[in-house]
């Protein structure tokens, strides 16, 4: 059985923390889009040169470039049991082509689930001006869950960054084009009766308990 699941939530929301944890148990891997869109501008690829000055904008990168770099991470060996969705498909255009890529499966060979991670737009805000990233993948908050060593990454020890559409103007712009661009893509998938709404403004630790329950159940 091949499992795809779909993590959906505003910019803040914790999915990417959620995806990741999930991964590791499920032993499947988590792929992100914008992560693997922050290679492609460290690497100075032509496709970074493409989407830095989007991505910095808040605005999101020409479906093309993303289903590219998606298709690419996705023939990996490590995609044969299935993968999570972290932030794919963010418009409805994207989840058409998601469809169509998980229809080319044998249906009753593949789980598909889509997950929201539920905050309020105050709490993405709060969360975001405080966030640090590396380009390895990893996420610290300076409050809730800093780094050991003050802008220093525990994984890799690269140095930490703020990224700079996780600046204040930029987050509300974003915030409005996810509402804008997600609603459609959530009444969708309740339709298909393959949404989950989760609580993302809990701990972690709990927000992963109820995930595993919740899925058990369907997965
Ligand atoms: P994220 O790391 O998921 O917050 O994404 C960072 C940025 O990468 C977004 O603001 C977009 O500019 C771009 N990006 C990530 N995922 C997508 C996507 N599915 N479609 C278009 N742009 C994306």
């Amino acid at each position: 059985m091949k499992t795809f699941l779909i993590f959906l939530g505003p910019p803040g929301s914790g999915k990417g923390t959620q995806a990741d944890l999930l991964a590791k148990t499920l032993q499947i891997p988590s792929i992100s889009p914008g992560e693997l869109l922050r290679q492609e501008v460290e690497n100075k690829t032509v496709i970074g040169r493409k989407a830095e000055k989007i991505m910095a904008s808040g605005s999101l990168v020409d479906n093309s470039i993303v289903e590219q770099v998606l298709l690419k991470r996705l023939k990996k060996k490590d995609a044969d049991k299935g993968v999570i969705f972290d932030g794919f498909p963010r418009n409805y255009a994207q989840m058409s082509f998601l469809e169509k890529e998980l229809n080319n499966f044998d249906k009753k060979k593949v789980s598909v689930q889509a997950l929201y991670i539920d905050i309020s737009d105050k709490e993405a805000k709060k969360r975001l001006s405080r966030r640090r990233v590396c380009i390895c993948g990893a996420t610290y908050h300076l409050d809730y869950n800093p780094s050991k060593k003050k802008n220093v990454c525990d994984v890799c020890g690269k140095k930490l960054m703020h990224r700079a559409d996780d600046k204040p103007a930029v987050v509300t712009k974003r915030l409005k084009l996810f509402h804008k661009e997600n609603d459609p893509i959530l009444k969708h998938f309740a339709r298909e009766k393959i949404l989950m709404k989760i609580n993302g403004e809990r701990p972690i630790e709990k927000i992963q308990a109820d995930i595993l329950r919740k899925l058990k159940s369907v997965l």
